[in-house]
C-alpha cells in the first residue's frame, strides 16, 4: 500500500487532494492547469531571490554542467564544490581531461569519497572525444550512453545546459512535488514514473531550470522528510499538506 508524503497526524483526505490527483491525466485544462502554473510561478519566483549559489549554477558551459551532475550523484552538494572548481579550472575541456593522470586524480578524490568519480569523469571525457568530437551531446540517449551518466544526470545536463523543458526529480524535490501535488509516496521518487510524467507537465516550458533548482533548494531549506518547517515555506499556500497542516494550527489556537 502506498505510504503518505504527509508528516504523521496530517490526513490527506480532501477535494483538493482529488482534484490534484486528476494532475496525471490529459489533457491539463482549467483548474488542474492553474494549480501546476501557481505552484511553477511561485517556486521560480522564490528561486531567483532566494536559491543557493554554488559554481556549477553560475555557468553555461555545457562540459562542467556534466562535470558538475556526475559528481554531485547521489551526494550532497557542499561536498561537491571542491572537486567540481578543481576539475574544472585544471581541466576544463573534455581534451584536457582525457590526458588527466587517473591514479592521481583518485589520491585527489579519495578523502571526499568519490574515488570512482575520477574514473567516470576521465572516461566520459574519451568518449565526448571519440564518439561525439568533444561535444556534450543534446540527446538523452546519448547522454546516457556516458560512463556515470544516467536518467537523472543526463536530464539534469539538459535542462541546466541547454535548458530544456524536462523534470529533475530526486528525493528532495520529489517529496516537495508530492507534498505540495498530494501524491502518495511509492517507493524512491527518481524511480517513480507516475512522479516523473506529472512533473514533466508542472515543469514550465519559460523557466524549466530556475523551477527544477527551486524544488530542490525549497526540498532543502524547508521540505525536510520528518519535520517540514510548512509554517516558513514559500509553497505554504500552494501546498496541500502544509495548507493541511496550517488549518490545523489554526484550530488548535
Ligand atoms: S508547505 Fe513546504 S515544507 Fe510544508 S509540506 Fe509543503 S512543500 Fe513541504
Amino acid at each position: 500500500m502506498a505510504a503518505s508524503l504527509a508528516p504523521s497526524g496530517f490526513s490527506q483526505s480532501s477535494e483538493l487532494v482529488s482534484t490534484v490527483l486528476q494532475l496525471d491525466q490529459r489533457p491539463k485544462t482549467g483548474c488542474k492547469r492553474k494549480i501546476s502554473q501557481e505552484l511553477a510561478t511561485t517556486v521560480v519566483s522564490w528561486f531567483r531571490c532566494n536559491g543557493r549559489d554554488f559554481p556549477w549554477r553560475d555557468t553555461k558551459n555545457p562540459f562542467h554542467i556534466l562535470i558538475a551532475e556526475v559528481l554531485l550523484r547521489q551526494t550532497q552538494a557542499p561536498r561537491v564544490v571542491a572537486p567540481y572548481v578543481h576539475l574544472v579550472t585544471t581541466y576544463p575541456d573534455p581534451a584536457s581531461l582525457a590526458t588527466a593522470d587517473v591514479d592521481g586524480l583518485r589520491q585527489w578524490f579519495r578523502p571526499l569519497g568519490l574515488v570512482r568519480r575520477a574514473d567516470s569523469l576521465v572516461e566520459c571525457a574519451h568518449r565526448l572525444l571519440r564518439d561525439f568530437r568533444g561535444q556534450v551531446p543534446q540527446d538523452l540517449r546519448d547522454l546516457q550512453s556516458l560512463p556515470g551518466i544516467g536518467r537523472y544526470s543526463a536530464q539534469a545536463t539538459l535542462c541546466m545546459a541547454f535548458n530544456y523543458s524536462l523534470p529533475i526529480i530526486d528525493e528532495s524535490s520529489g517529496r516537495v512535488l508530492r507534498r505540495a501535488l498530494g501524491l502518495s509516496d511509492t517507493g524512491p521518487a527518481y524511480r517513480d514514473i507516475r512522479l516523473i510524467e506529472i512533473a514533466g507537465r508542472v515543469v514550465p516550458d519559460s523557466h524549466p531550470r530556475d523551477f527544477n533548482l527551486g524544488l530542490l533548494d525549497i526540498g532543502a531549506a524547508y521540505c525536510h522528510p520528518r519535520t517540514p518547517d510548512c509554517l516558513e515555506c514559500p509553497l505554504l499556500e500552494r501546498c496541500i499538506v502544509g495548507s493541511q497542516k496550517a488549518g490545523i494550527m489554526r484550530l488548535q489556537v
